[in-house]
């Protein structure tokens, strides 16, 4: 038991498949450690009354009043961690904004609109890495995400390189964090972390041209947010 009180979290999610604080519930279900060091709540946006210590959002906001929720939370909480590729990236849900009448669209990241403190990537996200931002926010840590590209856990893993097998594959250009598990499966990476800091897109655009045309490969990088878009 921790000799500190109890941290107040609550959990709030936007357009989402609820598949992100799913991991939570998995994950204070399963080891129940994380109630040592929280009182976990979920909340609809019209009745957050009181602060909370921290705030994990999943899901991308798409309509303006999903934009005017987020702000509402910011306000309400000391810390925000955008959880999963939706609150991070757009994820898969940002295609769905051309479903919406027009006048109700918004499309902008979360962290485009409200300040995001921290991030757990991944769709889903890590478990292991959920926990360890949680207890690195619960000491008052600065929680920080590797740095590195998937390739690295790809090559630990003694994985055959999908892109050497004329695959594509973009892990060169996402964050590693995930263990390579898409790749260890016999699945590409289609970089639902996102990308890693100082990623070469227009490297990895050359790479993939001999396997795919260059529409599809900006297809494939458009599938959890627009990765291509620094280019
Ligand atoms: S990131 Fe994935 S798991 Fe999380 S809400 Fe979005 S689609 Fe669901
Ligand atoms: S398979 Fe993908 S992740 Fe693995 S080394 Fe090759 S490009 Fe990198
Ligand atoms: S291998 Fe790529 S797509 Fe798969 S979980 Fe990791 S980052 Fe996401």
């Amino acid at each position: 038991m921790p000799i500190n009180p109890k941290k107040s979290l609550a959990t709030f999610s936007l357009t989402s498949c609820g598949g992100c604080l799913e991991v939570l519930n998995e994950n204070t279900n399963r080891y129940s450690g994380l109630q040592n060091f929280y009182e976990i709540e979920r909340f609809l946006p019209n009745k957050i009354e009181k602060k909370y210590d921290i705030v994990i959002i999943e899901g991308h906001p798409l309509t303006e009043k999903q934009i005017g929720s987020a702000k509402l939370i910011r306000r309400q909480a000391k810390i925000v961690v955008a959880l999963g590729s939706c609150a991070h990236i757009g994820g898969v849900y940002d295609e769905m904004v051309t479903l919406l009448p027009k006048e109700k669209r918004a499309r902008k990241l979360l962290s485009e609109i409200v300040r995001v403190d921290y991030i757990v990537p991944g769709c889903p996200p890590d478990q292991a890495e959920l926990t360890r931002c949680l207890m690195d926010l619960y000491w008052g840590k600065i929680f920080c995400l590797p740095d590195l590209a998937v390739c690295f856990e790809c090559r630990q893993n003694e994985n055959v390189c999908l892109i050497k097998k004329n695959k594509l594959c973009l892990g060169p250009i996402t964050r590693m964090g995930c263990n390579s598990i898409c790749v260890n499966n016999g699945e590409a990476c289609l970089g639902c972390r996102g990308l890693k800091p100082d990623a070469n897109i227009r490297k990895m655009t050359e790479i993939l041209k001999p396997i795919i045309p260059e529409f599809e490969a900006k297809k494939i990088m458009s599938i959890f947010g627009n990765l291509d878009a620094k280019q």
